[in-house]
């Protein structure tokens, strides 16, 4: 699965300096030249993080980032925002409005590597392939093996990608559509139901042990993983 990385940037010259960089590290780059754009680009599909200049035409940046981190869809896709002025003010500023990092121009394309592999890890870790324990569940995603209590619980493929999507992200409720776009990535023959399919059997793996309760339904607005 490719990771989308959308760069609003007005400047050319810089925005093809940091696609040239994203692709020989392996991300898939997508340029937008304003926050209008931009934002037409995410309203179709949300990218993995976003790389956002301050100072665009139009709508600037500070005021686009506002715009994602408060809207339930899109607040969880990452932002490292750039910037000409390197004033401790602008920092602060930048990662009020829910900027996850934050680098001043000029900058070297090799950083800006570096932060965007540090904030996916952190922030999408569904990118990385770590294993992870939650309360008593533990996944191997090398070896595919959930473990409840120690024990080896049956789980097929679908099911343990969503439950690993699940437990890297605790407490916070996703909706149908940003799990296809986490889980199966921007696949359009894909439709939502899937979502419930999945979740479905992902509870059935789960109930002999008991933990199909930590996947809840929360009426209206979708799934999350929680432990009570
Ligand atoms: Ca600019």
């Amino acid at each position: 699965m490719p990771t989308n990385i959308l760069i609003v940037e007005d400047e050319e010259s810089i925005l093809e300096l940091i696609a040239i960089n994203l692709k020989q590290s392996g991300f898939n780059p997508i340029r937008a030249i304003s926050a209008e754009f931009a934002e037409k680009i995410v309203n179709e599909a949300l990218p993995d993080l976003i790389i956002l200049d301050w100072m665009l035409p139009g709508m600037n940046g500070i005021e686009f980032a506002k715009r994602l981190k408060t809207n339930s869809e899109t607040k969880i896709i990452p932002i490292i925002m750039l910037t000409a002025k390197s004033e401790e003010d602008n920092k602060l500023l930048g990662l009020n409005v829910g900027a996850d990092d934050y680098m001043t121009k000029p900058f070297s394309p090799k950083e800006l590597i570096a932060r965007v592999k540090a904030v996916l890890r952190r922030k999408a870790p569904e990118q990385t392939q770590e294993s992870i324990t939650q309360h008593n569940l533990f996944l191997d995603p090398n070896k595919l093996i959930l473990k409840s209590h120690n024990q080896k619980v049956k789980i097929g493929p679908t099911e343990f990608k969503l439950l690993y999507f699940f437990m890297r992200n605790p407490d916070i409720i996703f909706n149908r559509n940003q799990i296809l776009d986490k889980v199966w990535g921007n696949q359009s023959i894909i439709d939502d139901r899937t979502v419930d399919v999945h979740i479905k059997r992902l509870r059935d793996c789960l109930k002999a042990t008991g933990d199909d309760k930590k996947i809840q339904t929360v009426r209206g607005l979708g799934y999350r993983f929680n432990e009570d």
